[in-house]
């Protein structure tokens, strides 16, 4: 399976035709503009995130150890920053979350 943002642009639609007096009728097929929006939009937004996850990433190193995703067992900074601790468990469980995801 293709990325949906490829399989927007692909999607085709019927071309109507509407002359005056007439029944409109179809004239062969065309690109979707409002798939193609919707790329441009999912495009936009994977861009935003990926600028947020960078952002992020700095709360999620541990400035005792060094780590990004789990401390080491010599670790100490839980006891003596646990606010600063918590705030970085959360953002390491929420980028943990997409990991994997396209
Ligand atoms: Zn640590």
């Amino acid at each position: 399976m293709s990325d949906i943002v490829e399989r927007l642009r692909a999607r085709q639609v019927t071309n109507w035709v509407h002359a005056t007096g007439q029944t409109p009728r179809a004239s062969g097929k065309r690109t979707d503009p409002l798939c193609a929006a919707a790329a441009d939009e999912i495009e936009r937004l994977r861009a935003e995130v990926a600028q947020l996850r960078e952002w992020l990433e700095a709360d999620a190193r541990c400035p005792c150890c060094d780590t990004v995703d789990a401390c080491l067992d010599d670790c100490t900074f839980a006891t003596d920053c646990p606010q600063d601790a918590g705030r970085m468990a959360e953002v390491r469980a929420l980028l943990a979350a997409r990991k994997g995801e396209a």
